[in-house]
């Protein structure tokens, strides 16, 4: 579904924005070309990548903020240590299901609101943000990983929110990337949370979800990465 990727109008910025082929707000046609490797929009062809770096210039959130959800959210966990041959060890991580939630970013984090969770990922506490597959993962200062699974797909428009409002919460400094931490132009500056700023603030409410059924193997001590995915 191309919306996944132009999840807003990249002529007039509207989001959600199709319906019927068109713009909802300015009226743009929008036509596949090219087996969907370039479209069509407002008369004007061009390819995807260029259309969707026109929608990543648009960086601004919508009015009062982005909604979006519900997404299946988990914590990485650390299950014990792996032994493998010659000694060697890695860290095991699993994931713990919080539950489904809704979300709500604005200018000051991102908020998780569900039937059992509620919590507020403070922008400021955010140390690397990223997206594997579906599932958007923020690495925060003192509370650990969370995963955000889409099982929509809707993940990227996410990632590229996440992206925008801490670029923005971040300026004049320039980020340089977001994983396996935020760096800065300068030399040497990370984020990872400005003093005074607590991180994650997550409460239980009612009954506890059943635990993740699934495991992961990720990070490792002693013998770098288990897999050439980023740690984050
Ligand atoms: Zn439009």
């Amino acid at each position: 579904m191309i919306t996944r990727l132009l999840y807003r109008c990249p002529l007039c910025g509207a989001e959600p924005w199709l319906k019927a082929g068109r713009c909802r707000a300015c009226g743009a046609s929008l036509r596949l070309a090219r087996g969907g490797l370039e479209a069509v929009i407002g008369g004007r062809r061009a390819g995807i990548d260029h259309w969707y770096a026109a929608v990543r210039r648009l960086e601004r959130l919508p009015a009062g903020g982005l909604h979006g959800g519900p997404v299946e959210v988990a914590v990485e966990t650390r299950c014990g240590l792996f032994r493998g041959a010659g000694g060697l060890g890695a860290v095991r991580y699993g994931r713990r299901r919080l539950g489904r939630a809704r979300l709500h970013l604005d200018d000051q984090g991102l908020a998780l609101r569900g039937e059992s969770l509620d919590c507020i990922l403070p922008l400021d506490a955010m140390a690397a943000v990223t997206i594997e597959s579906h599932t958007v993962i923020v690495n925060t200062r003192d509370q650990g990983v969370f995963f955000l699974d889409f099982p929509d797909g809707g993940g990227k428009r996410w990632e590229d929110a996440l992206a925008a409002a801490l670029r923005a919460r971040h300026r004049p400094r320039t980020i340089d990337e977001f994983c396996p931490r935020i760096r800065f132009a300068a030399p040497g500056d990370t984020a990872g949370g400005r003093p005074g700023v607590r991180a994650a603030r997550c409460r239980p409410v009612g009954p506890a979800p059943a635990p993740a059924a699934f495991e992961t193997l990720r990070g490792a001590v002693q013998i770098g990465r288990a897999s050439g995915r980023e740690r984050v």
